[in-house]
Order: C-alpha cells, then structure tokens, then sequence
C-alpha cells in the first residue's frame, strides 16, 4: 500500500462550479449559506460563459459541478457536453444521490469521468438523521444504478461528532458498492455549521487514531481513499493553497473564492462582473494567504481556533495544515 502527501501545484486547476444553490435536502452541516451564496440558478447560457472564463487552461483543470443539488438543474446534462468541448481535464458529478432528471440516461461515461455521493453513515439511521430521510437509500441505489450503466464512482463521507464511531464499519460497505474512490472530508464551520455556533469537529487524538487506520482498511478492499491531512507533522512545512494552487470555488451569484474557509464571507478574490472574472478590492482572502502565524493556517483560527491548543509557553501545540492538503493512500497492485 502506498501513502502519499498530495502537493499542491500550479499545473493543474480544479474549478469547483456550483450551478445553482437549490436543494432537495437540508443537510445538518450544510455549508450552502444563502446570504453569501445567494438563491440562484445559473442559466445555461450563463454556465457556457462562465466554463469559458476557464477554458484557456480547461485541459489542466478538473472541473466539479455542484450545487446545492447539481443534478436538480435541468441543463446540467448540456453543460457537460459544453465542458467536454471545451477539453476539461475531467469532470465530475458531486451529488446526494437522487439523480433528478434522469442524469443517468442523458449523459454517458465518456462524458463524465466520475460521479461522487456523499453519504455520511454506514447505517440509514446515523445518514439520515444528518442528511435527511431517504437519502441513504438514494445514494445506494444511485451508486448501484450509476455502476450499472458504467460510471465510475466515488464516495465523500463527512467526518463529525455525529458520525465518527461508523467510518470503521465504512470498508465492509465499500467493498459491496464497486466505487473506485473514497473520500473522507473534515466538517467545517461553513454554513449551518457556523450558524448553530458549533463545528462537531473530532479532537486531535481520536483524528488521528481512528482516520489513517480506517483508511487503509478502506484501501485494502482496493479503493483509492484521500483524507486531509489537517494536523501537520513537526517537520512539515505549511503551505497555504491559495498561494500555490490554482483552485476556483465558483457561486452563482458570481463570487470566486481561492479558499473554501472564506466562503461564509464576502472575502472572495473574484467576481465575475459582465462575464469578466474581476479581482475584488482589497481586504479579501489573498491579503490574508500572505499572513505567517505559528498556527498554519490563519482562516482556521479565524474561524475555528477550537482545533487549536497552546502550550504553557504560549507556542501552538501543533500547526493546522492547509484544509486542501490531502493523504492519498493506494491499494497495492
Ligand atoms: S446535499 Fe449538499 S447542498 Fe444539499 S443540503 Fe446537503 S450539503 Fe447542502
Ligand atoms: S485553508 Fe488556510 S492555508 Fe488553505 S487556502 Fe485557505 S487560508 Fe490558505
């Protein structure tokens, strides 16, 4: 099995598209937050400009659609298309599961190189009291019926307070679902999360003595799995994203952000204004990649310190690595 640090660099991109900010479910941790994001549903005339903002470098970029719910967008079938002439990298589907539309029989595997459901419990009861009645049951019989008609399939499970004493029973359930990838996500104080005051982030010792472990447990039933790395080692040297990567979060009510942390402010280095991408006046998130603190990365102390602790000297205990630094572990050949 190999274990590797992904490193963050400027030869390829990964544009992060949400197409509208509609949902069907009402996600206890939801990081859609209305007053930033706004209400709306691009058109598809919009989204075809709005990919062409990015076409120059479309080969290098790996394109996400999201939303709220992509799939409820009606058009989404036809702004794949578009982004596949326009020569993306890859594309992929990040859904709930419920596959509105009927997605499966407009679009093909050639079109989309993965569809990605989240589900956050190995168990309907631990899911759904999260993510909302049903939506278990969806994300296994769209995984099932995805696979059927050849796509490939990942899996996003977001790791909380709420769900933590179920990932170790996630390997048994991956190795039935035929995925080729599995991804674990750290709960962030995004959205609703930040708005109840409470992140349900899992403490130091009990990420690090249950994420890696269950990992490559989920690896050797032959899946790929990336975790973020959140605490760095000693030695490693932190590096904010926004520095180094190109990575574009877009909103349809134009901002872009660089960093994911910002997304609950209006901190976003872009808007796009006449469908020109325009950079923002300062302060906004770029001002604060420049910031070195002992801590690693300056938006989570912003608005997470509770991950934070001190020593009786005042210097951090440990530094928070950048939330887009990723472990990937392979399963041996
Ligand atoms: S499925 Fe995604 S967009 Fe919909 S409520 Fe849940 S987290 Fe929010
Ligand atoms: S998460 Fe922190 S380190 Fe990463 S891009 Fe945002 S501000 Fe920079």
């Amino acid at each position: 099995m190999q274990k590797k640090t992904v490193a963050f660099s400027k030869e390829s991109a990964n544009l992060f598209f949400h197409i509208l900010t509609q949902c069907n479910l009402s996600c206890s941790h939801c990081y859609i937050n209305p007053d930033q994001h706004g209400n709306k549903t691009l058109s598809i005339e919009t989204i075809q400009r709005w990919l062409g903002l990015f076409a120059k470098k479309a080969f290098q970029t790996n394109l996400i659609f999201l939303g709220g719910e992509p799939t409820l967008h009606k058009d989404l079938p036809t702004a794949i298309k578009v982004a596949r002439r326009l020569g993306f990298h890859s594309i992929t589907i990040d859904t709930n599961g419920f596959l509105f539309h009927d997605i499966l029989e407009k679009i093909t595997p050639a079109e989309v190189d993965v569809i990605s459901f989240s589900l956050d419990g190995a168990t309907p009861a631990t899911n759904d009291a999260i993510r909302g009645k049903g939506s278990y049951d969806a994300v296994l019989s769209g995984i099932h019926r995805a696979r059927k008609k050849g796509f490939a399939c990942s899996m996003i499970y977001t790791v909380s307070d709420k769900n933590l004493h179920e990932l170790s029973r996630m390997p048994e359930l991956v190795a039935s679902l035929d995925i080729d990838r599995f991804f674990i996500q750290v709960i962030g104080m995004r959205g609703k999360s930040a708005a109840a005051k409470k992140t349900g982030q899992v403490s130091k010792d009990l990420w690090l003595s249950v994420i890696p472990e269950v990992a490559r447990t989920i690896a050797q039933t032959g899946v790929i799995v990336t975790y973020p790395k959140v605490f760095l080692d000693p030695e490693e040297t932190f590096v904010c994203a926004g520095l180094v990567a190109d990575n574009y979060f877009v909103f349809p009510n134009g901002r872009v952000y660089r960093c994911p942390l910002c997304e609950d402010y209006p901190l976003h280095a872009y808007t796009i204004e006449n469908d020109a991408l325009v950079p923002s006046p300062p302060v906004n998130e770029t001002h604060l990649f420049e910031l070195t603190i002992p801590e690693g990365c300056v938006m989570n102390k912003i608005i997470q310190p509770g991950n934070l602790d001190y020593l009786a000297d005042g210097e951090p205990a440990h530094r928070i690595a950048c939330c887009m630094l990723k472990q990937e572990i392979y399963p041996q050949p």
